[in-house]
């Protein structure tokens, strides 16, 4: 695990499972459009949560790419999970912005929900094609500026699901 105060936050990167951040009053869903299963985070996220969360993700969706929405967590081990939209690689523009207003609104609703530690994986990186590099660079910088601004949120951590992944964020983090 890699560490990094932030003001009085602390910023971490793990390499894990999205669905077993046991400590996180919220985890970040790598949504799709809909707010359906699917593959990927979302899948996971779906399954372990539960039915109960296709129902009230329901009348929430369409959504749209770097729209941030707020559901409770039911079976997963946490609150609330927080659905964002990332960007499709080489189809939704400008994919930077797109990108990092998923992690802007995401760390909006956890500050208006008075939520104080949420997990993020890679938006974007999977199903969606975003070169890892490039969103890794992305989701450091937007949170390292958000976090001074939303005091009340105490923990950020990104949980990468392979190796690659994890050694692809810390090398990005000890560069800035
Ligand atoms: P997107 O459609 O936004 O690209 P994906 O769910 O396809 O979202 O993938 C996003 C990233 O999350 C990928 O890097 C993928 O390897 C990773 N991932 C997949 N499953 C999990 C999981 N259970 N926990 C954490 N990360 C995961």
């Amino acid at each position: 695990m890699i560490e990094r105060k932030v003001n009085g936050s602390q910023l971490e990167l793990v390499q894990g499972d999205i669905t077993r951040q046991e400590d996180c009053e919220a985890v970040v869903n790598a949504a799709n459009a809909e707010l359906l299963p699917g593959g990927g985070v979302a899948g996971a996220i779906h399954r372990a949560a539960g039915p109960e969360l296709l129902e009230e993700c329901r009348p929430l969706a369409p959504i749209t790419p770097g729209e941030a929405v707020l559901t409770r967590g039911y079976n997963l081990p946490n609150s609330y999970i927080i659905h964002c939209l990332g960007p499709i690689y080489g189809h939704d523009h400008p994919e930077e912005e797109l990108l990092a207003r998923c992690y802007v609104n995401a760390i909006r609703l956890a500050q208006e929900n008075e939520i104080n530690s949420i997990a993020f994986p890679a938006i974007s990186t999977g199903a969606f094609g975003y070169p890892s590099k490039d969103a890794a660079k992305i989701a450091i910088k937007t949170v390292l500026e958000e976090l001074p601004k939303n005091p009340g949120l105490k923990l950020v951590r990104f949980v990468l699901f392979g190796e690659k992944d994890f050694e692809i964020h810390k090398n990005e983090l000890r560069g800035i």
